[in-house]
This record gives C-alpha cells, sequence and structure tokens, in this order.
C-alpha cells in the first residue's frame, strides 16, 4: 500500500468477545479463513484481519445499498455464467448495483474507502484491518471440540451423513484488534464504527447462520496520530463524533 503523503492515521481499538462457541479453521484447508471465523497463528486462536475487513465491507455495502447509495459489486462476486452470458448489465441492474469500479473513473464510496479489487492496477484503501489476538495469555482451557455434519463445499449438501470435529473457542472469550484508516475522511471512520455494529449482529464467517462465528464487538477508543514537524502526535479522538459524520454524510448522500 503505498500513499503519496501521510497526514494522519485515524487507530481505533476494538475488543470482540465470543458470545457463542467460535470454530477454528484447519490450516491445511485453503478456504479456511472464509469459513472458520479464527485461525491458529503460532499456535493460538486469532480472529484474521482478513475476514473481518472483508466482513466489514460487506456490511457497509449493504448498509449503503439498503440506502440507496450506488455502489459497486466486486468483479469476483459477479457469477461467472452471468459474465460469460454477457448479462452482467441486466443482473446489476436487478440486484441495484453499479459496475466492478475501475481506478481511473469514478468510483463508489466502498472503494474509495477499501480500494477497488483490481489486483496490481487497482487503487489502494484507506483501511488496514490487523489481526484481533487473544487479550490474555493463551490458556489452552479456552478451547473445546463441536462436532457438525460434513458438508461438500461445492454443493453445500450433507456429505453422506459424516460427522466431522473441529477445534473451536468458548463463548466469553476476549480478542483485541486494531482498525488503521490512513489519511481518512472523517465519514469513513465513522462508516466502520457503524460496519462494527452490524458485525455485532451478524458474526463473522460462513457458518454465521447456524450460530457459529457471534461476536459481541466494543470500539474502546480513537487515537489520531498526525505528522508534524517535530514528529508523530497521538490525541484521543471521539467515538461519536465519527458516527455523526458518517450519518450526516449519509443523509445528504440519500436526500
Ligand atoms: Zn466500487
Amino acid at each position: 500500500m503505498t500513499f503519496e503523503k501521510l497526514d494522519r492515521i485515524v487507530e481505533l481499538t476494538i475488543k470482540y468477545t465470543t458470545l457463542g462457541t467460535l470454530s477454528i479453521g484447519a490450516g491445511d484447508q485453503p478456504q479456511s479463513t472464509v469459513d472458520s471465523p479464527l485461525i491458529r497463528i503460532g499456535g493460538e486462536p486469532v480472529i484474521p484481519g482478513s475476514s473481518l475487513k472483508g466482513a466489514l465491507r460487506s456490511n457497509l455495502e449493504a448498509i449503503l445499498a439498503q440506502r440507496g447509495v450506488a455502489v459497486c459489486v466486486p468483479y469476483t462476486a459477479i457469477p461467472n455464467d452471468i459474465r460469460k452470458s454477457g448479462r452482467t448489465g441486466q443482473y446489476l441492474q436487478d440486484i441495484g448495483r453499479l459496475n466492478t469500479c475501475k481506478p481511473n473513473e469514478e468510483i463508489c464510496p466502498i472503494c474509495q474507502m477499501f480500494g477497488t479489487a483490481g489486483g496490481a492496477q487497482g487503487l489502494s484503501g484507506h483501511v488496514i484491518v490487523l489481526d484481533a489476538r487473544l487479550k490474555d495469555t493463551f490458556d489452552p482451557a479456552i478451547l473445546t471440540e463441536r462436532t457438525h455434519v460434513a458438508i461438500t463445499r461445492d454443493t453445500r449438501a450433507q456429505a453422506g451423513g459424516a460427522l466431522v470435529s473441529v477445534e473451536a473457542v468458548d463463548a466469553g472469550v476476549e480478542f483485541s484488534g486494531i482498525i488503521r484508516l490512513v489519511n481518512p475522511e472523517d465519514w469513513m471512520v465513522g462508516a466502520i464504527l457503524r460496519g462494527l455494529e452490524v458485525l455485532g449482529y451478524l458474526g463473522v464467517g460462513a457458518k454465521k447462520t447456524s450460530g457459529y462465528g457471534q461476536l459481541q464487538v466494543e470500539p474502546q477508543q480513537v487515537v489520531i496520530r498526525k505528522l508534524t514537524a517535530t514528529g508523530w502526535e497521538a490525541t484521543a479522538g471521539d467515538l461519536d463524533a465519527y458516527r455523526q459524520a458518517f450519518d450526516t454524510r449519509l443523509a445528504k448522500a440519500t436526500g
């Protein structure tokens, strides 16, 4: 991620508490970070920043789309058969979304925040989501096992009723994570806070509908770091003021 200049970094500290049992993805499954809200790093359960960022992005897409603000569909989210058959235009119209933003054109608020998903030519976003790590020293007693019926990935059908056991983390375990916004506009910080509220309702991970992935999400503080002539200067910010900035911007955008 590169920036022409670095004016300020806004840093949110977030506490995540597991409300139910949260499964830990097995490292040998490439898709595990998508399906499981937790992975292991150095033996310890961690909520990956990439999962949190993905959930935040889709929550905010939903919030804005629901309020009538035009947001794009990530290229990879458009089904292959629709793209190949040239029905993309109709598809976008049906779901009320813009075509995937391109870096040299006008870009939607989501891509302004998170960047365009266009690989090397993509526009970098303002949001960096770090992995959330255990608040306390790792105690293996927080680990448990969950048994569920194996699901065939492609069809989501039950695979012959086979039971699989997955490692999981108990309810009531606290994690702490940082979200950094580089040179953000105030509404972007508020948008992250609103997106986090939805994260608390919907959870993370593909199994959230069956009770996995429920998290209590509590922003703890916001610190603004500014680069001055004498070095970095840190001041505490007001979470509610940022929420207000987003709500005001949203009200303007929707008239
Ligand atoms: Zn976009």
